[in-house]
């Protein structure tokens, strides 16, 4: 019933990997351009045209006897080459880095150039270490540029930079070979046995790489739909969606330090004036100079957004004293800066409410007794500060989400 696995070696038949390997690259630099078009990502464009560039010049050159006219020596290979140039320049686009076009191609250039020399043409073991070196540099240099990314997400990003550095590092394996090797006659005799391992690898490297990018610009979809949902686009501050998202954080990471957090509630003062006196280009002129000024005086680890019109939010960790003289020295810097909107015409100042909570106090009760302070500075003849009696407690947390998630701010 069970016949016995015959006892022979794999054959690998180049011819038949060659086809295989063409017809592969071709389909997934298809599958590449199809999914540019979806999420117009343009180094996803410039990866699918190499592919199908590569898959192209080896069809030439396995087939290069039956051009009529003969095509120029050399001149699949250059296509490769220029291929393997704009894999490395579909990573710099993918990173947001310019294509230099010079080096794109030099690669293609140097092999062109070597090729008018009868020596270089004659001689496989020059061919081979050359185009070693040109395939291989390509990769390092796409490799260097996830490198240079890696600081964001290595965890993520390992894969991405293993599998073009592993790819170069094959490839450079036939140049000490071909020191090794004398004569031409043992290196075509050694090319001819590692060929069929050669284009396996090659195989498997371009259908790593595809899936790599496919899942890394997915991601960079997501990321930036993401931040889109959660940032003002005037001022370029987290909304409310985004602040309340990442005070959340803020407060989850002091309570693990046990240290306090405080929130600042901004309210610009007569804003609506400003609007019907100068004009509604002038008011957003002012909400962006609110925004850099804030921005400006406040340190990298406290969070910022504009959860309203004219209104603003910021949560810091520290004590409400602390906050006080971070508010303080917004709304004097705010009141100085105003000068700089509408030609010096305009008296821009905002009043501050300020509170400090519990460790672990929710954000919206701790921005909801801000809120109550901020009347109070409004009440009291607008800009200026004022500190909240209220200190929200983690009980008051268990509220603010049974009763509402609305923003609790004063207009
Ligand atoms: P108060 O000192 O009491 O805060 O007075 P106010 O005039 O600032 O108060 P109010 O909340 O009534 O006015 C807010 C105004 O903010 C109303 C609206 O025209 C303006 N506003 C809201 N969003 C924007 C915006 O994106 N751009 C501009 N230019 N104005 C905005
Ligand atoms: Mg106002
Ligand atoms: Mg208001």
């Amino acid at each position: 019933m069970f016949m016995s696995v015959p006892n022979f070696p794999i054959a690998l038949d180049v011819a038949t990997l060659f086809v295989v390997a063409v017809c592969v690259t071709a389909l997934l630099g298809l599958l590449l351009l199809f999914a540019w078009t979806q999420d117009r990502v343009r180094a996803l464009a410039w990866w699918g045209t190499a592919y199908l560039l590569g898959s192209a010049s080896v069809v030439m050159w396995s087939s290069e006897s039956h051009f009529s006219p003969p095509l120029p020596p050399g001149i699949a290979n250059a296509i490769l080459y220029v291929a393997c140039g704009m894999i490395w320049s579909a990573a710099r686009i993918f990173h947001g880095r310019p294509v230099l076009w010079g080096a794109m191609v030099a690669g293609a250039v140097v092999w062109l150039a070597a090729c008018l020399i009868p020596e270089f043409i004659e001689s496989v073991k020059a061919r081979i270490v050359l185009s070693s070196i040109v395939v291989s540099s390509y990769t390092f240099l796409a490799a260097a540029e996830l490198w240079r990314e890696r600081r964001k997400r290595l965890s993520r990003y390992w894969p991405a930079i293993l599998v073009p550095v592993l790819h170069g590092l094959i490839f450079l394996c036939p140049i000490p070979l071909a020191g090794a090797l004398q004569a031409d006659d043992g290196m075509v005799i050694l090319a001819d046995g590692w060929v069929a391992v050669l284009v396996l690898e090659v195989m498997l490297y371009v259908v790593g790489s595809a899936f790599i990018v496919l899942v890394l610009s997915k991601e960079r979809t997501v990321r930036i739909h993401r931040n889109a949902a959660s940032t003002d686009d005037l001022t370029g501050l987290l909304n409310r969606r985004g602040f309340v998202c990442a005070a959340r954080l803020l407060i989850d990471r002091c309570k693990q330090k046990r240290d306090p957090v405080s929130v600042l509630v901004f309210d610009l003062d007569h804003f609506k004036r400003v609007n019907d006196n100068h004009g509604h280009a002038a008011g957003d002129e002012a909400l962006q100079l609110f925004a850099a000024v804030a921005g400006a005086n406040l340190r990298a680890s406290d969070i910022l957004g504009r959860v309203g019109g004219e209104e603003f939010v910021a949560i810091l960790p520290g004590s409400i004293s602390d906050a006080a003289v971070a508010a303080e020295r917004i709304r004097s810097s705010f009141e100085a800066a105003g000068g700089m909107v509408a030609n010096g015409t305009l008296n821009l100042t905002v009043s501050v409410g300020i509170a400090g909570g519990e460790f672990g106090a929710d954000v919206m009760a701790l921005i909801s007794a801000a809120d109550k302070a901020l009347y109070k500075a409004k009440f009291n003849g607008r800009n200026r500060v004022e500190l909240s009696d209220e200190v929200p407690t983690v009980a008051d947390e268990r509220a603010a989400h049974g009763v509402s998630d609305e923003p609790l701010l004063a207009s």
